[in-house]
């Protein structure tokens, strides 16, 4: 998974040269139309050049003489002598390399029109785009209610001319029905701009394929979030389990642009991590107290899991499951799939992408309670009036309903902030290690 994000640069090039397909960039977790219409999704940074991890160099170089299956038969072997090690320096320089391409992409932002006081979210996908924004045929974005993230895409139509937005209606100032025929509607409109730029006619049977894989991909994500990261047995380090998390909430949002591709990475992940659990390779985490990390789709300190982890906790990253996207779409031969998918927008947009507090805040508790968690570290984010006003209310709910502790953490830019996060989390840890 971590080589497919890396590599992106050369398979979008394959793709678009050689097969023609059109290249559509998305963010958050939207990738399913593009799928259906037969172009291809990409996460704007994906078409960046990464610097490759030592040990990662090898790996791929593998996997383009041997093909990807004797190339895990191989690391199967390897890994009976010291998968730890391996597994943990891939990831830690796969993180590490990508966030240091995403402060490139900030700056790219900053210094290209995008004011400063803008989130870091904002500020590198604008930079991504203005990297690499030639490259892709058409931009699809989902209108969220945060002015801020529109008045972005208002701006990128500057770096990609062809914009399709699909508007989500808030279901307050609707009824539910209403709501729903103008979320079809959008749809419906965002589908034929797509079948415009393609050429291409999106089925029933494209949806309801696309959906299916993505309802299995969304399956083996909670698995991994739910089954292996509540057990008190780890299959690695807790700070290599994070990683995978925060792996995972970066390629959500285009499948790394193939998503049968990411469907069969995911189901080779959890089965290797049960049977890691299963032999007992891997780590007791029975006594450390498990904390959730939210939100971190828009910008986040990646040092922060380091840190918990070397102060004997373990942080859970799950964004995706907190803001609805983790949630299955209905598939059968009655049902109409646009008006399936319409109601997931409607519902991801009430739990959080809507952007409404009170919402939010029941999100991250229903998620906190089901994870029964032990702490919340929320990571206010610079610029972002909307997710960040949430803290308060948030901070006295886990309180005083589920008896959950929560601290606040600032950020701005990765690793600016590293020595006052440790300030702020140590008696945290303390504190929650007293309690257990
Ligand atoms: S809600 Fe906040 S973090 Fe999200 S796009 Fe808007 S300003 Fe950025």
């Amino acid at each position: 998974m971590a080589s497919n994000f890396l590599t992106g640069r050369d398979y979008l090039r394959k793709k678009k040269f050689r097969e023609k397909k059109k290249l559509i960039s998305v963010a958050l977790g939207f990738p399913d139309l593009v799928f259906a219409v037969g172009a291809v999704p990409v996460f704007p940074i994906r078409m960046e050049t990464f610097d490759f991890s030592r040990y990662l160099t090898p790996i791929t170089s593998a996997t383009s003489v041997l093909g990807w299956d004797l190339t895990s038969k191989f690391l199967d072997f390897a890994r009976q002598f010291d998968v730890l090690k391996i597994v943990d320096k891939i990831l830690e320089d796969v993180i590490t390399s990508i966030n240091s391409k995403y402060n490139e992409m900030y700056e790219l932002g900053v210094n290209n029109g995008v004011p400063s006081e803008l989130c870091y979210g904002i500020n590198a996908l604008y930079g991504m785009h203005k990297s690499k924004g030639k490259n892709v045929d058409a931009n699809l974005n989902f209108a969220m209610r945060c002015g801020r993230w529109n008045k972005f895409y208002e701006s990128l139509k500057t770096i990609v001319p062809r914009q399709i937005l699909i508007d989500v209606p808030p279901k307050t100032s609707y009824n539910e029905n209403e709501a729903l025929k103008q979320m079809v509607d959008n749809i419906k409109t965002g589908i034929s701009e797509l079948e415009n730029i393609t050429g291409n006619f999106v089925s029933d049977n494209s949806l309801q394929k696309q959906f299916r894989i993505g309802n299995q991909v969304k399956r083996f994500y909670k698995t991994i979030l739910y089954e292996i990261g509540g057990s008190d047995f780890y299959p690695c380090n807790p700070a290599t389990f994070s990683e995978i998390l925060a792996l995972l909430t970066i390629t959500f949002q285009d499948y790394n642009s193939n998503a049968q591709r990411y469907l069969e990475n995911l189901s080779q992940l959890v089965k290797e991590m049960r049977e890691r659990i299963r032999k007992g390779i891997g780590m007791d985490v029975y006594k450390m107290p498990r904390l959730l990390f939210a939100p971190m789709y828009q910008g986040w300190e990646p040092e922060i899991h380091e840190i918990i982890y070397n102060l004997g906790g373990r942080v859970i990253y799950a964004d995706w499951d907190v803001l609805g996207f983790l949630e299955e779409i209905s598939i059968s031969n009655h049902s109409d799939p646009i008006e399936e998918y319409a109601r997931f927008l409607l519902n991801a947009s009430a739990k959080g992408i809507g952007c409404n507090d009170e919402n939010m805040t029941s999100s991250y508790l229903a998620v906190a309670e089901n994870m029964d968690i032990d702490g919340l570290i929320f990571n206010q984010v610079f610029g972002c009036p909307s997710i960040s006003k949430t803290y308060d209310k948030l901070k006295e709910k886990l309180k005083s309903e589920l008896d959950i502790p929560a601290i606040v953490i600032n950020f701005k830019k990765i690793g600016e902030n590293i020595e006052q996060v440790k300030t702020r989390v140590e008696p945290f840890m303390d504190r929650l290690k007293n309690i257990e």
